[in-house]
């Protein structure tokens, strides 16, 4: 085999290897993601039917709301944690796909692997995220 051969193999290997980690962790967030709607739903039937449904009946009385647009607004509150979530998850597969993966948003460092192994969806590195997090509570107490 010519050297020439050799490299473009071994460059195949490398993209080889490169395609099945992207798919596997394609794979994970598809998972994470259904996990998601499916503890969303869990929950939303769990407000259908539990203490909470006095108060729907009684907005039912009224008549200017359908109890599905209820439980909608309801559930997008309750659950807007859930919705954050699945908005991260398809960001990092967008991301996967655009080969923009695994770098911080705001300082376009690497995102370390350990970080991305406990939140595969993570935008930003753990210096900025922390930075975000003391932001977002100076913000919130100054409401
Ligand atoms: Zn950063």
């Amino acid at each position: 085999m010519t050297d020439n051969k050799q490299k473009k193999k071994a460059q195949e290997a490398i993209e080889k290897e490169e395609n099945e980690r992207k798919e596997s962790l394609i794979r994970l967030l598809v998972k994470m993601r259904e996990d998601i709607i499916k503890e969303a739903k869990r929950e939303i039937k769990k407000f259908k039917d539990g203490e909470k449904k006095q108060i729907v009946e009684t907005v039912m009385d009224d008549g200017d709301m359908s109890l599905v647009d209820l439980a909608e607004d309801i559930s997008l509150k309750q659950l807007s944690a859930h919705r954050e979530r699945l908005i991260k998850i398809d960001e990092a597969i967008r991301k996967i796909n655009e080969n923009t993966y695994g770098w911080c948003e705001d300082c376009g460092d690497e995102i370390s692997v350990e970080r991305l192994k406990i939140i595969p969806f993570a935008t930003h590195c753990r210096d900025c995220q922390e930075k975000k997090e003391i932001l977002d509570k100076i913000r919130q107490s100054e409401d």
